[in-house]
């Protein structure tokens, strides 16, 4: 059977001396494998159609669970993000994540949607932008995996959070909120300024258009930070090759 899928390459590898494998995150099945004989070598076309993240329409045969390259159809190609060592890296850190967060043969749309502006948002930025783009990318991708952070109320006793510029706010990772000054304990609390919790709630609800378009001030981005690593390693519980070779880089404060 020949499908057509709406994807972006996450992974690719070269087998022998003309053949690849690609790994595809697809809106239709989620992530598939796709053997691309010949792809490495002989057909310029499958060659640069089939490198990492690129974007396009994929045409495959399918056969029960194989599916085999015929032709692909690239929308976007992200090259700016080859350009630079840091950017790249940021970029295959959100290419692993969703590889390892999605799963095979069911479609995750939003997902593949939230993937693509990040990348576009990477490709245009300069390298003092990636660590802000990655955090909002993790913050708006576990609510798009149904992990969206409390922000309005707390998560102990309901009582509606209001804005206040002078206040600070504490959340409570395991239960996925904030809690009030009267449900405070001491243990497992992660402050947060108000600008930081202004900022968390402009990400949960941001069109995918401006999501990724403010500045936000280095405390900011700390206390963001924070609170990802902490959400991320509680609910999505992956380790991620390339936040190692991030971290090696010695960009991050
Ligand atoms: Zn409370």
């Amino acid at each position: 059977m020949v499908i057509k899928v709406d994807a972006v390459v996450v992974k690719e590898y070269v087998v022998g001396e003309s053949d690849k494998y690609i790994t595809l995150f697809t809106r239709e099945y989620g992530i598939i494998q796709v053997g691309a004989p010949r792809a490495k070598k002989f057909d310029k076309g499958l060659a640069s159609g089939t490198e990492l993240f690129v974007y396009g329409e994929f045409v495959l045969t399918q056969y029960k669970h194989t599916y085999k390259l015929i032709s692909v159809e690239p929308r976007y190609t992200f090259h700016h993000l080859r350009e630079n060592l840091v950017i790249l890296s940021y970029a295959s850190y959100i290419a692993e994540f969703v590889s390892e967060v999605a799963t095979e043969s069911s479609g995750n749309s939003e997902l593949l949607t939230l993937m693509l502006y990040a990348l576009h948002s990477l490709n245009k930025s300069s390298e003092e932008s990636a660590e802000r783009i990655r955090r909002t990318f993790e913050m708006r991708a576990l609510v798009v995996l149904g992990f969206t952070p409390e922000l309005t109320r707390c998560v102990s006793c309901g009582m509606s959070v209001e804005g206040d510029e002078h206040a600070t706010y504490t959340f409570l990772v395991e239960e996925g909120g904030l809690c009030c000054k009267k449900c405070r304990s001491m243990s497992a609390l992660i402050t947060l300024s108000y600008t930081t919790w202004y900022v968390l709630n402009y990400i949960r609800l941001a069109p995918y258009k401006t999501l990724f378009n403010f500045e936000i001030k280095p405390y900011v981005l700390q206390e963001m930070a924070r609170l990802c690593d902490e959400m991320v390693a509680y609910y999505i519980e992956k380790s991620f090759k390339t936040l190692e070779f991030i971290k090696s880089l010695g960009i991050l404060s």
